[in-house]
């Protein structure tokens, strides 16, 4: 395990303990979250090795997730899924109409197929193998292994998307670094993480399915990431909610603590939670839109 003795984002080293919290998803194992006492950046505490974080994430279970469609909730998820696609398109049509994206974290490609479908020259990173087979056989699409971030090749980009990916990533700022080199000057950043300020985080606390521990090394708000783009030379230049998180996210909270009648209750709290944060804008999950300073 690895302990964090200095916070990623202000460099503070005095940090107090939130709550524990488990696994909720796969090994049921207990994690801490602490928080910085200066910034308030909310972080695991301590976090699984490098080497080891890849037992956490069960691949196949993902890949079956994203990939077949049966009874109710895989068709809901499919109509879900083709909704945000849509969004997800539209949004990035507003920044650029054209040109090179890059996804990081590209998953099983579903979101760059879309992308080349509308005329746009994709690329993605995948660091699972077997997803980003997947994304290669199935869509034909150029996916590169992790390692193609690390050697920051001349190619620019210009958009950058990651899609609730960020919150993965080990050195947030070396990550953000190599995003701001590989964008061209009047290049946009897309980055979709899940809200620890929001209204569901907070009814739920330490059962919100949004923390997803220890997959989940950082748990962003508004203002903390804001000063992470911020030192790493980038202005939000924008936010927009993702609304059905909020209800994905109570479902899997009431499931997690094995609450009864969890899907009723998931929907009820989600809608809820969307209309507590229209007031502040803190959404459960948010989208914003970044450029070079
Ligand atoms: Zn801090």
């Amino acid at each position: 395990m690895i302990t964090i003795t200095k916070c990623q984002i202000c460099n503070n080293k005095v940090f107090e303990p939130l709550f524990s919290t488990k696994d909720y998803f796969f090994t049921g194992e207990t994690f801490s979250v602490s928080q910085c006492a200066e910034c308030g950046f909310v972080f695991t505490n301590p976090i699984p090795d490098k080497d080891k974080i890849s037992e956490y994430y069960k691949t196949d279970k993902y890949l079956s997730h994203d990939t077949s469609g049966n009874g109710l909730m895989g068709n809901l998820y499919k109509v879900i899924r083709g909704f945000n696609l849509k969004n997800k398109s539209r949004l990035i049509s507003k920044y650029k109409a054209k040109g090179r994206i890059l996804d990081i974290g590209s998953g099983t490609g579903e979101f760059l197929n879309y992308m080349k479908k509308k005329q746009y020259e994709v690329m993605g990173i995948e660091p699972e193998q077997k997803a980003r087979d997947f994304a290669i056989d199935n869509y034909g699409l150029d996916i590169k292994d992790g390692s193609f971030i690390t050697k920051l090749p001349d190619k620019k980009f210009d958009l950058i998307s990651m899609w609730h990916v960020l919150e993965h990533v080990y050195d947030i700022n070396s990550r953000l670094k190599q995003i701001y080199e590989l964008l061209y000057k009047d290049g946009f950043l897309i980055n979709a993480l899940p809200m620890i300020d929001s209204p569901d985080s907070k009814k739920f606390g330490k059962y919100w399915a949004g923390l997803d521990v220890p997959r989940h090394l950082h748990h962003f708000s508004s203002s903390t990431f804001g000063l992470l783009a911020q030192n790493n030379g980038f202005d939000i230049i924008d936010k927009y909610p993702m609304k059905f998180d909020a209800y994905f996210l109570s479902l899997l909270s009431h499931q997690a603590k094995k609450n009864m009648l969890a899907p009723i209750r998931g929907f009820f709290d989600g809608f809820i939670a969307n209309l507590l944060a229209d007031k502040n804008k803190n959404y459960s999950s948010m989208i914003f839109v970044l450029k070079k300073v």
